[in-house]
């Protein structure tokens, strides 16, 4: 009978866990590692960091979901992984073994390549819900004493959505108090231009981004890279399509969010043959290590190459939806190997994505994510903001029951002709 551990109990690690439930042959372990007993759903940390959400909406206790499906959970996170053992060490210093794992660890947030960056510095972060606590309750100092606010993402980052997400919302909130027009607001970005999200935009997020900056008198700067930050003050390289300096700016600021770049995790780092060089999960078409044929890697924490050079470096997202169908595909391999198979399925990576407004947004559907791309669609409405706290719900609800993909959601995504899984060519 095997052992099989899924490491990290985030989006993809949870829903991990309830696909390779029914996978299992009777007598198989399935376990659980995670760092504490709950879960959090990151997209809604931009809410909260505005007071729209309290942390206790957006948690889910894992280990009452867990216990009542069979699962081991473990919440005392783990140490390291020793591959050529199929070992994991705790950071208990208790260590348990496997005969496959899956690595669904997301990022180890990079804020110590910028001087001064993140909670240990002088800018917020919306990456985890601890950090949005702290940056609500900075946002509420900040609507004392106004001030001009800068947010975006730094050079390397890979997840540039949510900063979109945050600097509208912050608007629409601002407006709410009626207190932005003592705001001036900045959006700093590695991107080449507005709307590209490390995809080279998608449909024509290019013009649906600015236009909603210029609506919302949000200057930006792209092609930045951002060299140092104190307090209350953020140095911005911009560079020219060839990397050459072209100014260097001193942005002021009384509020300031910007996204890290992401790594992989300490537990992982720097495993020859597991890892690439900033700690990514080496995977082939099937979510397997190449070296590792019993290590799977799912989410965030798996290397996916730019989709092209870029003047500062700008990572490729890894995006909900692209997430689940790595994490369907990982099941039915597991499945496959479990009864003495190969592995055969593969993602799809398709991205379905709503980025909230507060009072709108932006819907984006890129097959797959990578370009050059079958569909490739964006639109904005009133409707984004709405389909997005449905989601929400729809999804916490989701793991709240131990489910990853009920019947009706198959149903609804079939009849759309949105797949996780590749048809057999
Ligand atoms: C602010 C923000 C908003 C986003 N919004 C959207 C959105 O609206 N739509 C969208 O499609 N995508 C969005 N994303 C992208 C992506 O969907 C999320 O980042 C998602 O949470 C990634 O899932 P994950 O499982 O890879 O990582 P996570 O959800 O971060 O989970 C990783 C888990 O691994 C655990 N872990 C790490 N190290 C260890 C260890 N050593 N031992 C045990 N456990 C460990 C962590 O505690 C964590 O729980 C957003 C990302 C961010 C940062």
């Amino acid at each position: 009978m095997a052992d099989i551990v899924v490491l990290g109990a985030g989006l993809s690690g949870t829903l991990m866990a309830y696909e390779l439930a029914p996978q299992l042959r009777s007598g198989d372990r399935l376990t659980v590692i995670g760092q504490g007993p709950k879960y959090h759903f990151v997209p809604s940390n931009p809410w909260v960091a505005i007071g729209w959400r309290k942390r206790e909406d957006i948690e889910v206790n894992l280990e009452e979901v867990m216990r009542r499906k069979g699962i081991r959970y473990l919440t005392q996170g783990a140490r390291r992984v020793h591959p050529k053992e199929s070992r994991i060490e705790l950071e208990d210093g208790s260590s348990i073994p496997y005969d496959y794992l899956v690595v669904a660890t997301g990022p180890e947030l990079a804020f110590d390549e910028v001087p001064g960056l993140g909670p240990d510095g002088y800018t917020q972060s919306i990456c985890h819900v601890d950090h949005a606590v702290n940056a609500k309750e900075a946002f509420e100092r900040f609507t004392q004493a106004p001030g001009p606010i800068v947010i975006g993402a730094v050079q390397g980052a890979s997840c540039f959505g949510p900063a979109y997400e945050f600097v509208f919302i912050l608007d629409t909130e601002l407006r709410k108090r009626r207190i932005r027009d003592r705001v001036p607001m900045t959006f700093v970005t590695s991107e080449p231009y507005i709307g590209h999200l490390g995809l080279d935009g998608v449909g024509d997020t290019k013009t649906l981004l600015e236009s909603e900056m210029r609506d919302r008198h949000i200057k930006w700067i792209t092609n930045a890279r951002v060299t140092s930050v104190e307090a209350g003050k953020m140095t911005v390289e911009e560079v020219d399509e060839d990397g050459n300096l072209r100014k260097t700016h001193t942005l002021p600021f009384g509020y300031s969010m910007m996204l890290p770049a992401f790594r992989g995790v300490g537990a992982v780092r720097g495993l020859e043959g597991l890892t690439n060089p900033r700690g990514f999960i080496l995977v082939d078409k099937h979510q397997r290590n190449p070296a590792y044929p019993n290590v799977f890697g799912v989410g965030v924490g798996v290397a996916i190459a730019p989709v092209g050079p870029t003047p500062i470096p700008t990572g490729v997202p890894k995006t909900g939806f692209m997430i689940e169908s790595m994490v369907t595909a990982t099941a039915l391999n597991i499945g496959a190997l479990l009864r003495g198979g190969a592995p055969t399925a593969e993602p799809t990576w398709n991205a379905v994505c709503l980025a909230d407004f507060g009072d709108g947004g932006v819907a984006f559907v890129a097959e797959p994510e990578i370009p050059p791309r079958n569909v490739n669609w964006s639109a904005k409405g009133d409707w984004v903001h709405y389909a997005k706290i449905a989601f929400e719900k729809y999804f916490l609800r989701k793991i709240r029951r131990g489910e990853s993909e009920p019947f009706y959601e198959r149903f609804v995504l079939d009849k759309l002709g949105i797949r996780k899984i590749k048809e057999p060519a």
